[in-house]
């Protein structure tokens, strides 16, 4: 691993002053908060993220859950992976968040893990992660060798001739479904970014990951008043059953109400290039009979734009029937 210097900022202004004198805080950039470690140090090791300041900011005071004035729920950037879907405001009324993360990595990489971490962990992609190997989202312009490549595993939806990398995290699919909100707290101040404005689609810049700024520090995340009688699922289907990543993921968060439903939010995961929220999907079934029918219908409608590549075709008809079974889940439950 290269050199660095490792810094422990006093309070949140000093970590956001530091972290703002770099050129970017896309891949690249020259200064790195640390949460977890559980992506970055491995990046490092790999040659991947090489900062030349490493700001551990595990010591600022942004490690609580808090009830919110409103009803929702207010979650720290440093709360771990495990806190988080152990606290019983989760398992209660966020269920969906509480079973996509513990789905997730393994419990010691939970207990490890942050929320702003795994926010931004990065993509699996093998040639992302070989630097003996061309990627445009290592190395902006030097080509996408996934592309003709080894792809079983990365994006349908939302890719470009650039990068067809998956978002990897199980976390990020159901805050897409609960509509949290991201907060920053950066060198002009604080800022609200609701979730799915959160991460870019890769386009031309897949780089560009996020629409954070240099010094932008997550300070937490909020989610919304709990909708009241929804029914919560996240399903992961995988090539083993535990510590891997989604081929296909659905986070589903559904209300019925005599026999139709009268709300649907639904995400999917391991298909995207984002957390991908799929408002098709949802216009679908609202106000429609909760039924294996109207579920299918759904199930077509979020992956019409799907673009398969050499070898994960098959992740279409996967991610059908994950929603399918996950809406199907839900009804029975
Ligand atoms: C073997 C293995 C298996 C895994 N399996 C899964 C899986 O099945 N599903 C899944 O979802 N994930 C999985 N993961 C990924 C894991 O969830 C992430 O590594 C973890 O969530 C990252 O959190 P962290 O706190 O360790 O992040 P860090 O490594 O500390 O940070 C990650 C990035 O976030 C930035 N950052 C951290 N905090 C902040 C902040 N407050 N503000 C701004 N930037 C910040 C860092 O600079 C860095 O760029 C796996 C990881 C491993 C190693
Ligand atoms: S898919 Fe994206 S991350 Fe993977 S090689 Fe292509 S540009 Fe790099």
């Amino acid at each position: 691993m290269h050199n660095f210097e490792f810094i422990r900022p006093e309070d949140p202004a000093a970590a956001i002053t530091t972290a703002a004198q770099a050129k970017t805080a896309q891949q690249g950039a020259e200064v790195r908060f640390m949460g977890g470690g559980t992506t970055l140090i491995d990046l490092m090791k790999l040659n991947v993220e090489t900062p030349a300041r490493v700001l551990d900011i595990n010591r600022l005071p942004l490690d609580k859950i808090e009830p919110m004035p409103d009803g929702g729920l207010k979650i720290g950037a440093t709360v771990r992976n495990s806190d988080l879907a152990y606290h019983s405001s989760v398992q209660h009324d966020y269920s969906v968040l509480s079973q996509a993360v513990l789905s997730g990595a393994s419990a010691q990489i939970r207990n490890m893990a942050t929320v702003a971490g795994n926010l931004l962990q990065r993509t699996r992609c093998m040639y992302f992660r070989d630097t003996a190997m061309p990627c445009n989202k290592r190395e902006p312009g030097s080509g996408c060798p996934a592309i003709t490549g080894s792809n079983r595993t990365l994006a349908i939806l939302g890719t470009s001739d650039h990068c067809i990398a998956t978002n990897p995290s199980d976390m990020c699919v159901a805050m897409a479904a609960l509509e949290a909100t991201i907060h920053v707290q950066g060198p002009k101040g604080p800022r609200a970014i609701s979730f799915g404005d959160f991460h870019l689609l890769p386009g031309s810049t897949p780089h560009r990951e996020t629409v954070l700024e240099p010094g932008d520090l997550i300070t937490h995340v909020t989610l919304p008043p709990p909708t009241k009688e929804s029914k919560h699922v996240y399903l992961k289907l995988r090539d083993r059953a535990s510590y891997e990543f989604a081929l296909a993921s659905a986070a589903v968060v559904l209300t019925i109400a005599g026999g139709n439903v009268t709300r649907a939010r639904i995400a999917f995961g391991g298909v995207g290039t984002k957390p991908w929220r799929s408002h098709e999907a949802e216009a679908v079934l609202a106000g429609r009979p909760a039924n294996d029918a109207n579920f299918r219908k759904a199930a077509e409608a979020a992956l019409r734009g799907a673009k398969p590549q050499s070898e994960n075709g098959f992740k279409i008809e996967l991610a059908r029937r994950c929603l399918t079974h996950a809406l199907r889940t839900a009804l029975t439950s």
